[in-house]
């Protein structure tokens, strides 16, 4: 597998802007770029990916087994997922770039972009695909452990926990969803959270206040997360009294919000109250012609390799229509 793709890339492309026109250009490379570069690629259009240069492939590249994405009966690693829809775009000719975007200039005909070396690339259409990224709690063992106890996915990872003890951090609707479908494994879960009231709405608090698997720790911070190999224990601390507490438990699902990646596309594309880029109804058009968005970046509720995927199609279906009636 080659995610990281270095040796990957081609030299035919030097700074010179002529060299650099294209059909479409999509910018990220989680589910709904990869998508968007399958069905465009299989359009004809040799459509440019910006995959990143340490993030490519997305979220995925952070999970182990990924087992509700449709066509795997035995679940499939999510790094594995994402290098077979590289390799499905690549298969159809399109040209996947591991490098950053530094700036682009969405407004006109012939779109900008420029990348971090300075490069600059020219789209007729652009597909903004560049996903969104969960808040993290900022602990050093946090990263380490990811995949080995700590989550921000319950949907995904859920299910390795059966009769596990797990706990969830945050007080907001996501954690309280998170700790609710966890109890359909987990012996018992423990939501941790800094405020001593929550900030979800009534009816989910009702729902996890009164279900006998869930027990809350208030006014409280995870500051240390146990384990060699796997997550073990946590280390918490309560922010009044400033006493700890270690708490064995088999998973940490860290549900503290996320935030959609729009600062390369702020002041040009119009955003929603929620931080996502703006689309018309089920499309993915944004306020300037043949921009298009696609995946997390859109969606503030759903947020699934699926749906980010079928997100992907849609921004292709648009841009091959844009290129047409052009
Ligand atoms: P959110 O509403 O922003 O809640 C984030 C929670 O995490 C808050 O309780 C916050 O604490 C806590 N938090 C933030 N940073 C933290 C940190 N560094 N350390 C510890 N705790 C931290 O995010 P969300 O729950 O993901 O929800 C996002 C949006 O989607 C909301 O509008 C929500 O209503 C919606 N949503 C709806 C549903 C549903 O209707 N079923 C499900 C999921 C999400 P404070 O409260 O102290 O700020």
């Amino acid at each position: 597998m080659n995610l990281s793709g270095k040796e990957a890339e081609t030299p035919h492309q030097s700074g010179s802007e002529e060299n650099n026109v294209h059909d479409v250009a999509i910018i990220g490379s989680g589910p709904a770029g990869y998508t968007a570069a399958v069905y465009t690629a299989r359009a004809n259009l040799k459509p440019v990916v910006f995959a990143s240069s340490v993030a490519a492939g997305g979220d995925l590249m952070t999970t182990t087994e990924v087992e509700n994405y449709p066509g795997f009966i035995e679940g499939i690693q999510g790094p594995e997922l994402m290098a077979n829809m590289q390799q499905q775009a690549e298969r159809f000719g399109a040209d996947i770039r591991y490098e950053d975007v530094e700036s682009v200039n969405l407004t006109g005909d012939l779109k900008k972009i420029v990348l971090q070396d300075g490069t600059v690339h020219h789209a007729k259409t652009v597909i903004i695909s560049t996903g969104s990224e969960y808040r993290k709690l900022g602990l050093d063992d946090e990263s380490r452990l990811s995949g080995h106890g700590v989550s921000w996915c319950a949907t995904c990872d859920g299910f390795f926990f059966k009769e596990k003890p797990i706990a969830v951090v945050g007080g907001g609707d996501s954690a309280l969803e998170e700790a609710l479908f966890l109890t359909n494994f987990a012996s018992n879960v423990t939501i941790i959270h800094r405020r001593d009231t929550l900030r979800a709405s009534e009816i989910m608090q009702d729902r996890a206040l009164n279900h006998p698997k869930i027990t809350f720790v208030w006014d409280s911070a995870v500051v240390g997360i146990e384990g060699e190999n796997k997550t073990e224990a946590l280390q918490v601390e309560n922010l009044k009294s400033g006493l700890s507490q270690r708490l064995e438990v088999d998973g940490l699902f860290v549900a503290i919000g996320s935030d959609p990646r729009t600062d390369l596309v702020k002041g040009q594309l119009d955003l929603t109250a929620e931080g996502t880029i703006a689309v018309q109804g089920r499309s993915s058009k944004t306020n300037l012609p043949g921009v298009f968005a696609a995946g997390d970046v859109i969606d503030p509720t759903y947020r699934q390799a699926i749906t980010a995927a079928g997100s992907g199609c849609v921004a292709a279906i648009d841009a091959q229509h844009y290129l047409e009636s052009l």
